[in-house]
């Protein structure tokens, strides 16, 4: 090994819920280290260009998600634009506007990702979280069922990084799967968002008062539901080395496809007046692999009551549902002293659409987080934790445990 390194906890992947997660364990004090492939911090929701932060809410007036999700609400817009209803505004972080929440705006905000990726990099060395950043997770190390760390590449070469607790937020599983976790794939269709400029649209808003007005997000192939994915084409597990390869480059054909388009049918475009700015510098997947937990988030269970629930979670589709998240869906099977947090916790059809956008992503990384810090205190593994205990420890964070904590009538 070129180099060698141990901490409290270990946190795989910078996308939100790797954020949280690190938050939440740095600032217990504990030694943490957050490793990143990519450059950036802020996972798809910054390298990833998605630039709309989802509703906290439950769309009927009801604040579902607090913590560090809403933390990371408010830091999305600190160096860029977005704003955030004024129902919803906390005047100084403290208390709710007087104003009722209204049941048509939620708790939610669009972001410029650069911007959000600058104030995630200060709230995390604030934190004193030890940031690995241009370094790939690409082993696993274990004592029997036990993970005691990680293998790991950049520009010093090969280094291990020992734990005594890990979390998985690669988005991926990639260390589950790694260490021999169950897991299960999904299905992408090819698409690809981006963001353009153009003298047209810079004519239009040049009298608005935001200059987010002047970026344009142009959307290519299929969206969540699959609408827009080229007729006969496969789709994606994003599992696979070649196959994300391929999924990057058929999606760059299409904006090209697109461009041409563009420039025949508007005599006003050509590629001086109208061209891409930025590309996303990682996949844009929504769900490629997941954990098959020692519990599954299941699809039948809007508004059911879940005994050893730790988090609960609104329906960014729709207003209304509230959804509750056992403690076993954050917890990897066959593998000990490991968590999952975000896009990858097991969680069934219906529920990981839910579970897998910006806001559950980051509350899950702040369960995760909270789940290892006491695993650390009392010298033991998430596995073998109480879920009683945990679910105190969420408790005193003043984050919700069950549906009936948030929205009354249920
Ligand atoms: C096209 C698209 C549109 C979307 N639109 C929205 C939207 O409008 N609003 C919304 O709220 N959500 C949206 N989402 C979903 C949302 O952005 C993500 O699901 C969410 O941000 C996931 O966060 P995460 O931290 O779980 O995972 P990710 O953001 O995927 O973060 C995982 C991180 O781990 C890193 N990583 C992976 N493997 C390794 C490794 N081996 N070693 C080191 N690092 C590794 C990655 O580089 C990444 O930074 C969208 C997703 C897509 C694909």
């Amino acid at each position: 090994m070129n180099f060698e390194h141990s901490y409290d906890v270990i946190v795989a992947g910078a996308g939100v819920a790797g954020v949280a997660a690190a938050l939440t364990c740095a600032r217990a004090g504990l030694s943490t280290a957050l490793v990143e492939k990519t450059v950036m911090t802020g996972g798809l929701a910054t390298t990833g260009l998605v630039n709309h932060y989802l509703p906290l809410c439950d769309g009927h007036g009801h604040q579902v998600i607090h913590g560090i999700a809403e933390e990371l609400l408010h830091l999305s817009i600190k160096y860029g634009p977005g704003t955030v209803p004024a129902a919803w505004a906390k005047p100084d972080g403290g208390e709710a506007s007087a104003e009722p929440a209204s049941r048509k705006q939620r708790y939610a905000t669009p972001f410029s990702p650069a911007s959000f990726t600058l104030a995630l990099d200060e709230v995390l060395l604030e934190a004193g979280v030890t940031l690995w950043l241009d370094t790939l997770v690409c082993a696993t190390v274990l004592e029997g069922r036990r993970l005691t760390g990680i293998e790991v590449e950049n520009k010093s070469g090969r280094g291990f990084l020992g734990a005594h607790c890990t979390i998985d937020a690669t988005g991926d599983a990639d260390l589950a799967y790694r260490a021999g976790a169950p897991c299960v794939t999904g299905e992408n269709w090819l698409s690809l968002w981006a963001i353009q400029t153009s003298l047209a649209r810079a004519r239009r808003v040049s009298d608005d008062p935001d200059a987010a007005s002047l970026l344009e997000m142009v959307y290519v192939g299929g969206n969540a539901n699959g609408h827009g994915h080229p007729e006969g084409h496969p789709t994606y597990d994003g599992t696979k080395g070649d196959e994300v390869t391929q999924f990057l480059l058929e999606g760059r054909r299409l904006l090209r496809e697109h461009y041409a388009a563009r420039y025949r049918s508007d005599e006003e475009a050509n590629r001086h007046h109208l061209f891409p700015v930025t590309l996303p510098a990682m996949a844009q997947f929504r769900t490629t692999r997941r954990i098959a937990g020692l519990e599954i988030m299941s699809s039948d269970s809007p508004h059911s009551h879940v005994e050893t629930s730790v988090a609960v979670v609104p329906d960014w589709r729709k207003p209304g549902p509230v959804w509750e998240v056992p403690y076993g869906a954050l917890i990897p099977a066959g593998v000990a002293g490991l968590l999952a947090a975000g896009r990858c916790i097991s969680a069934d059809r219906e529920a990981w659409e839910v579970t897998r956008v910006i806001p559950p992503a980051a509350l899950t990384g702040e369960v995760a987080g909270i789940a290892a810090t006491l695993a650390v205190e009392q010298r033991t593994t998430p596995e073998r934790l109480s879920v009683s205990e945990v679910q105190l420890a969420v408790q005193a964070k003043h984050l919700p445990l069950h549906a009936a904590d948030v929205v009354p009538h249920v």
